[in-house]
């Protein structure tokens, strides 16, 4: 008999029969409030009746036109589509499949254009988990230990996670940067410097948010010695911190972004973006692959285009975020006993973590774990981030409504008096 990998851990124990919306329904009828979104991926919600009908049609009508054989007409359409909320510039297009994907091309663009080898990855980044990506991943070492080697041609600077080193913004940023250029006289040369990989909230990291002076210091750093600055908008983007995309709220320009997740309400497609000038520096050869750009995830991807802007769901994310924030911080309090408490209760739009700490002030990773357990029993999926898997978060879909934030946070509420 056949069965899946035990490594292949679930963080629930639903088992899904059909999603709608905000809510999945398990095979026996019971009705979940779904706070995970698919890892920040169904930003649309459950099958959006749009979202759909566009994938429908394009089933019915081609599946796969395999893009370096043939073009077809959903890559062209999604590729004009995304120049309307692209950042400025970002003018060309790379398409794949997963996350992972999108990073390593912006892994080699930067190298092929810079004719540089290293890169600078941020501490506690998560990139993904092919070796090459998990090699520039800092947030477990679940993730890349016992396949070494590893990719060569990694430095890890130090992020802004000011809760963790107990410090002001300001102090944690300064550390930051200063370590950024110790790193240069020490480790890495700028000269030998591709890019600076870099995500504007830390995600599986534990949804730490980065600031205005961090950012402009990395800019800064990247005109002055021809770094590029790539941004890992992968769960960032589409509208999932409040605004298009996250380093929006950072003020900051990008030389590459990558894309993903809230691209295609569930279907893999990935990408990267860059000034076409750039994009023409990656090597000839170096861009393709079999499904990259697959006609129905391009057609899901222009309705889910369609679906945000219609339906206003970058404001509304911001105001369920605000919500949301709000509301998990005023509920924080009732996590504190004779083990512990929630330390910290942070995010940006809708991406919102509570930090679970023992007494002691250590990473509580075993009341996250029954805090994330007790609140599926109850009705409300969650996941856990951060080093220690000490941190609960909520990344709702896009179209979650101001009842639905209260409900999941009513349960919330009970689940911290419980555990
Ligand atoms: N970058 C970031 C910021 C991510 O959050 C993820 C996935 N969690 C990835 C890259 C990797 O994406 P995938 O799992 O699709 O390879």
């Amino acid at each position: 008999m056949t069965a899946l990998s035990p490594r292949l851990l679930q963080a629930t124990p639903v088992t899904v029969d059909h999603g709608a919306g905000s809510y999945l329904f398990d095979v026996d009828g019971r009705r979940y409030l779904d706070f995970t979104a698919g890892i920040g991926v169904t930003s649309t919600g459950h099958c959006h009746p749009h979202v759909v009908e566009a994938a429908r049609a394009q089933v019915g009508s081609l599946i796969h036109g395999q893009y370096t054989t043939v073009m077809h007409r959903p890559l062209l359409e999604l590729t004009e589509k995304l120049g309307e909320v692209l950042p400025p510039g970002l003018d060309s297009l790379f398409f794949a499949n997963s996350g992972s994907e999108a990073v390593e091309a912006a892994l080699r663009l930067a190298r092929q254009a810079t004719g540089r080898p290293n890169v600078i990855v941020f501490h506690g980044g998560f990139h993904g988990r092919t070796v090459a990506t998990a090699s520039m991943t800092t947030s477990g070492t679940r993730f890349s230990a016992g396949f070494s080697p590893l990719m060569a041609g990694v430095h890890v600077a130090p992020f802004p996670t000011a809760y963790r080193y107990g410090w002001s913004e300001e102090e944690a940023t300064d550390f930051a940067l200063r370590e950024l250029d110790y790193l240069f006289a020490t480790l890495t040369a700028p000269a030998e410097t591709a890019a600076f990989v870099v995500e504007p909230v830390l995600g599986e990291g534990g949804y730490i948010p980065g600031n205005t002076r961090f950012f402009a210091g990395l800019r800064e750093r990247a005109d002055e010695h021809g770094i590029l600055l790539v941004i890992d908008e992968i769960q960032t983007g589409f509208g999932r911190t409040g605004r298009y995309f996250g380093h929006e709220h950072f003020d900051v320009r990008p030389d590459v972004i990558t894309i993903a997740k809230g691209l295609a309400s569930g279907f893999p497609l990935s990408g990267i973006a860059a000034p076409a000038e750039l994009m023409a520096k990656a090597w000839p050869g170096s861009q393709g692959g079999t499904y990259g750009g697959n006609a129905v995830a391009c057609a899901a991807a222009v309705a889910t285009l369609e679906v945000i802007r219609e339906e206003g769901l970058v404001a509304n994310a911001a105001e369920r975020g605000t919500q949301l924030l709000a509301g998990c911080r005023d509920l924080a309090p009732r996590a504190t006993n004779d083990a512990g408490s929630i330390g910290d209760v942070r995010g940006l739009g809708l991406l919102v973590a509570s930090e679970f700490v023992t007494s002691d002030g250590r990473p509580d990773s075993a009341r996250a774990a029954a805090a994330q357990q007790a609140a599926a029993r109850s009705g409300l999926l969650l996941l856990t981030c951060g080093a220690y898997m000490n941190c609960v978060r909520m990344i709702p879909p896009l179209i979650v409504t101001a009842e639905q934030i209260d409900e999941g946070l009513a349960i919330w509420a009970d689940v911290l008096a419980a555990i």
